[in-house]
């Protein structure tokens, strides 16, 4: 058995973006990782494969006075670069959903369409908590933009008139969720982030109110999600398939994110695959290259090990059967055996979930 008390740390909690089409869920991706590179520094963010980390220290950066990153020993967040509930909904981990957390895009013009009611279902059966982003905030009939500023700074800014708008657009979507079975209220009513949903009003095209969209995921997994975050970080790893993909001078290869323990090159893995579980050695663990160096290299880096929570594509023989949102299980101190059972039974788990829905 894994002795717990040694090699515990903290990981990232992985954060996934759902909504309907057009509400902004790519833009508001966008502005968070072009937002936090204007914060500066080198290693403002770490671009994954398949995924973006952001640092505390570079949240902490564009909250300013909202956070104090001393009440945080979280290290940061892991957003998947995939937006959807249809990935969302097949990235498994253990049965549970892969996201730790989510944030669910609203129109606030538009509030719930078709796609919102879907991604509510599923984030209310896979139990996954969630914050609201009512986005597109500075379409509201005379907004006064503030670029990059806290939301309710922004909102003093603001003329009775179009606060009064915009007020009324997020009321909607309050009584929406409501009528969908969540208690919700502005984040900054919400005393108690376990019984109501925090709806946060943003806008993607001018990253007013994404400091507080960032501040209150930070809080949400602190708070309530720091047991599930301790992880053995030497512990063998385990992940879940998000793309099979052809690489030149590779092959067939498996972009994974990784939610436990740690990968490293050369361990074997079981993959689920589309007719039986891989068995197979990892003969590359790649990132992508930092953007500037791109141009004049390869565009992957190889790396001799990687920890979760992070994104990262392994390159290994006969990988071309694997299936995207498959387990990928590393077998180290266990027998080959043991794992393939292990990743036959989480595949069984996914196929009854498809099957029910
Ligand atoms: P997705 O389908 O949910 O990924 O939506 P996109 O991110 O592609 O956005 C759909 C459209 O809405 C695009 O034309 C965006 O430029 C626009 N959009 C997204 N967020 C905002 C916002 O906050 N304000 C305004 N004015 N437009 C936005």
């Amino acid at each position: 058995m894994t002795d717990h008390t040694h090699a515990d740390t903290l990981r990232t909690p992985i954060v996934a973006v759902l909504g309907h089409v057009d509400h902004g869920k790519t833009s508001l991706l966008d502005t968070i990782r072009g937002s936090a590179v204007s914060e500066g520094e080198a290693g403002a963010i770490t671009q994954h494969i398949g995924a973006t980390d952001i640092p505390l220290d570079t949240i902490s950066g564009m909250a300013g006075e909202l956070i104090d990153p001393s009440d945080f020993d979280l290290p940061g967040l892991l957003f998947i670069d995939t937006p959807g509930h249809h990935s969302f909904s097949t990235l498994r981990a253990r049965g549970g959903a892969l996201a730790d957390i989510a944030v669910l895009v609203v129109d606030v013009n538009d509030g719930f369409q078709p796609q919102t009611e879907e991604a509510i279902d599923i984030l209310r059966r896979t139990g996954t908590p969630f914050v609201v982003a009512a986005n597109k905030a500075d379409t509201t009939p005379g907004w006064n933009p503030q670029d990059g500023e806290p939301i309710q700074k922004s909102m003093e800014a603001q003329s009775e008139r179009a606060k009064s708008m915009l007020d009324e657009n997020l009321y909607e979507i309050i009584g929406q969720l409501s009528d969908a079975g969540f208690s919700a209220d502005l984040y900054w009513r919400v005393q108690d982030f376990q019984k109501n949903i925090g709806v946060v009003p943003l806008s993607a095209l001018t990253g007013e109110g994404v400091p507080d969209l960032l501040t209150v995921l930070m809080g949400l997994s602190q708070r309530f999600m720091k047991e599930e975050m301790a992880i053995d970080v030497t512990g063998p790893g385990e992940g879940t398939v998000l793309e099979v993909k052809d690489e030149r001078g590779f092959g067939a290869t498996v972009d994974t994110v990784v939610y436990d323990g740690v990968i490293r090159n050369g361990d074997t893995i079981v993959v689920g695959g589309q007719n039986e579980p891989i068995v197979t050695e990892i003969r590359a663990l790649l990132r992508p290259r930092p953007l500037a160096e791109i141009r004049t290299e390869k565009e992957f880096e190889k790396v001799g090990e990687i920890g979760a929570a992070a994104g990262v594509k392994i390159a290994a023989p006969d990988l071309d059967q694997a299936m995207a949102g498959a387990p990928v299980r590393v077998v180290r101190d266990r027998t080959a055996d043991q794992v393939i059972e292990e990743v036959k039974a989480e595949l069984a788990e996914i196929e009854v979930e498809t099957a029910d829905n």
